[in-house]
């Protein structure tokens, strides 16, 4: 028989695909499904973004770029962060990705080994855990609480460094929870990781354009005093309902860079050139688009929580920024994974449960809002109704 190496006996994945897979088996059998698992907005990617990759078809952009992606498109990304940040970012700095995923992954695999600690939001983004257990570093759980407002907490956080910690994984706007970190817990953690010069710091930003109430935004690349060690992951997936486009991007700090740029060339080369022109059109084009879905996913954010609360046993925490709401299910007596199976099932809804995101999921469930507002309605009287008879 094969032998492979153990790290791939530990690597885990997200159950948001299985549900996806789960729930599209049974609408193919006939089932009426509604979808509120995925994370993907379920908007069309905007058409003069489409265009722009069709022309470079047509143009004939059909080899490899530089593994880093083209000069312009990280000469837009560097300028777009900068704008939006404040800190004066490099082209040079900037690396085109196959998705926001594959920034996670190279800069787990840079800093994770045997007796490393890295730092993960939990509940958070399955992918931080599974990669992190992949490289046989051990995965240090950082809490995230309703009752802090699902942010993170710098005191809890700071409290969890010690010398073997190599890197933070930090993540606002928040999936699965639909937090927003206040900008005054960021500069007590920033304050607190003057201590610790060596940790590097992974902020996954890539929701940093869903946030809703007026509320602004705080980058950590906004710290001068942090900057050389900040890795900003972010991308297009889902700012520009890019999803399947597989289009990413990170800013690294100039002493890892180029280590970036060797993965690339030995794992993905480059990403795919039209995506890429795309990628630019994106950064540079009307913002129109965005603005409009951000405001439609904060109308659909007012319908989850209002019906969410009219059901009795449930509590729905207002989010402030993603398309996530993370109900509170605890009072129901259920426990998560079953009531989202359930759900699925026997209601015809598909949502994902909480520990599908860390062990501080447990009593939560995941509402992804990316669905029409009707659908959101009905799904949730749906909810409502198995609940009714199911406590
Ligand atoms: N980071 C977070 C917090 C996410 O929720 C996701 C996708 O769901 C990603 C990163 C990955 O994005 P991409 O599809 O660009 O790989």
């Amino acid at each position: 028989m094969f032998q492979t190496v153990a790290n791939f006996d530990r690597i885990g994945e997200e159950n948001a695909f299985a549900v996806l897979a789960r729930a599209t088996d049974l609408a193919r059998q006939g089932r009426d499904i509604i979808n509120l698992g995925i994370g993907q907005p379920d908007f069309k990617t905007p058409e003069h973004i489409v265009e722009a990759a069709v022309k470079a078809l047509r143009d004939g952009e059909h080899g490899y770029t530089p593994a880093t992606g083209i000069l312009p498109l990280r000469e837009a990304v560097a300028a777009d962060v900068a704008k939006r940040t404040g800190a004066p970012v490099s082209p040079d700095n900037v690396v085109v990705v196959p998705g926001g995923k594959v920034t996670m992954f190279a800069a787990i695999l840079m800093f994770g080994e045997p007796g490393a600690d890295i730092l993960y939001p939990d509940p958070g983004f399955p992918i931080y855990r599974s990669m992190i257990e992949f490289t046989g570093a051990n995965p240090v759980a950082v809490p995230i609480r309703e009752e802090n407002g699902f942010a993170f907490s710098a005191e809890e956080t700071l409290a969890l460094i010690t010398p073997k910690t190599r890197l933070i994984i930090l993540n606002s706007p928040a999936n699965p929870t639909g937090g927003v970190t206040p900008k005054s817990e960021i500069d007590k953690l920033v304050a607190g990781l003057a201590k610790w010069p060596n940790v590097a710091i992974m902020s996954d930003e890539i929701y940093g354009q869903m946030i809703y109430d007026g509320l602004e935004h705080t980058s950590l690349l906004s710290y001068p005093e942090i900057r050389d060690r900040v890795i900003l992951l972010d991308g297009w997936s889902k700012t520009y309902a890019m999803t399947g486009w597989r289009m990413g991007y990170s800013v690294w700090p100039t002493a890892l860079v180029d280590k970036v740029r060797k993965l690339a060339v030995n794992c993905w080369s480059c990403v795919n050139a039209p995506a890429q022109f795309a990628g630019l059109a994106a950064l540079t084009g009307p913002q129109d688009a965005v603005h409009a879905m951000v405001a439609e996913f904060d109308r659909r954010r007012h319908v989850v929580v209002e019906e969410m609360n009219k059901i009795s046993g449930v509590s729905c925490a207002t989010p402030k920024g993603a398309f996530y709401a993370f109900p509170n299910i605890k009072a129901t007596g259920w426990k998560a994974k079953p009531l989202a199976s359930a759900l699925l099932e026997q209601a015809g809804v598909a949502t994902i449960g909480g520990p599908d995101f860390g062990i501080h999921g447990e009593g939560y469930i995941r509402l992804s809002y990316a669905n029409s507002t009707e659908n959101i309605r009905k799904a949730i009287a749906r909810i409502d109704e198995f609940l009714q008879a199911n406590i």
